[in-house]
């Protein structure tokens, strides 16, 4: 395999069927964090501002270039603490969301962002069911919007909500005004996370040919193709994709940061200049102040995801990590753990006593496996202290 950027080494040992992809964008991918607006909007989540604060910043110092900070509209509050991560100076740009009503752009404006993301549906089904409202009103609005957005200095981005149940035509019409008026970018979004990669493909690359404004991609997770889609709306012209911290956000959430960041840097050996060793930093502080845990398989991130306990995969990484890990897991933070269960071979007990200081001979070692096990069968999994007490056991019924 031709190496991509250095990756394959020591820490790292992918799939030698990975080939350098074409991202007409290549380096300068834009990933957008929208953990504060999308993120918060996962039911039963509410962030302080401080709290939000806090995961702003750690976003900043991870390398992560835009913050969508909230939705200034919805509250006082929500607007304060917009204004007040604009306010902190980051280097990361600072974006929010609105619709094209005068109030919600000027509570964005009284925000200070750098960015104001003016978004409305175009589907025939929004349109008629939320919005009531035609084609031409939507498209006034859009003049009127991006207008009022520019008279005050901010830049105006244009997305269209559930674009991928907008006829291709419509989507035209609506980014073809919003270019004309002013927009500087234009974004379109998998709103009920329902289109194929290859519907994803087939819509940015339309749109990437049609429009010189970057584009934008904001979609969902319904189906599980969230990050699937995201690759494939950056490789077919998308300079932008959102994303938030392990996916959070409404219903089966959005795009996953941390699988994003990984998978564009290790996969395709693009160089997002993005910290990867604080990603898990960055999965508990959210997950802490979301109140919400972490599944063990989350990607990267997870309790589990370099967590070994199967004798021949143990055997294998005490031997080798590469054997099965992709990456090392000081790459996002994380650490191995290796658990002693039914599945534990001798080599791994052995290797754990060891860890503990304790040396058995062969015949207690016997002993100690099969306790190993049975315990293993009946709780999943055999801790330290559970250890420690089979050898105590075990070295007094030997008295
Ligand atoms: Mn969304």
């Amino acid at each position: 395999m031709e190496e991509m950027n250095g990756i394959s080494g020591d820490d790292v040992s992918l799939s030698i069927y990975n080939r350098k992809i074409y991202f007409p964008w290549g380096n300068d991918i834009i990933i957008y964090d929208s953990t504060l607006r999308d993120g918060e909007q996962m039911p039963g989540v509410a962030f302080t501002p401080e709290q939000k604060l806090d995961i702003a910043i750690l976003l900043d110092e991870i390398g992560i270039k835009e913050i969508e900070a909230g939705f200034p509209a919805i509250s006082d509050r929500e607007a304060k603490t917009v204004k007040m991560i604009a306010e902190q100076g980051l280097n990361a740009r600072i974006l929010a969301l609105s619709r094209l009503k005068r109030e919600d752009i000027d509570a964005a404006i009284k925000a200070d962002v750098d960015v104001i993301l003016l978004f409305i549906a175009s589907s025939p089904l929004h349109l008629k069911y939320k919005l009531n409202l035609s084609i031409e009103e939507v498209e006034r609005l859009i003049v009127d919007s991006i207008d009022y957005v520019k008279d005050h200095g901010i830049i105006p981005s244009f997305s269209t909500e559930d674009s991928t149940r907008t006829s291709i035509d419509i989507l035209k019409r609506f980014v073809k005004i919003a270019e004309e008026t002013g927009a500087k970018r234009v974004g379109f979004t998998d709103t009920l996370g329902c289109a194929t990669p290859e519907a994803i493909e087939f819509l940015f690359s339309e749109m990437y040919r049609f429009t010189s404004l970057p584009i934008s991609a904001h979609l969902h997770n319904d189906f599980g193709l969230s990050l699937a889609n995201a690759i494939t709306a950056l490789r077919s012209g998308a300079r932008y994709a959102c994303a938030t911290v392990h996916g959070w956000g409404e219903r089966a959430g959005n795009v996953p940061l941390e699988q994003l960041v990984m998978t564009l840097q290790y996969l395709y050996g693009i160089d997002l200049r993005i910290d990867t060793e604080r990603l898990k930093e960055l999965s508990d502080l959210v997950s802490r102040y979301a109140g919400i845990d972490v599944p063990k398989t989350q990607p990267f991130v997870g309790d589990n995801a370099f967590t070994h306990e199967s004798g021949i995969h143990v055997a294998a990484v005490l031997r080798n990590p590469r054997t099965y890990e992709p990456v090392d897991p000081s790459i996002v933070g994380n650490r191995r753990r290796i658990i002693l269960g039914k599945h534990s071979g001798r080599h791994v007990v052995e290797t754990k006593l060891k860890e503990l200081g304790i040396e058995v001979n062969d015949e207690e070692l016997d002993i100690i496996m099969n306790k190993v096990k049975e315990l293993g069968e009946r709780k999943g999994e055999v801790k330290d202290d559970d250890l420690i007490k089979i050898i105590f056991k075990v070295r007094r019924s030997h008295e």
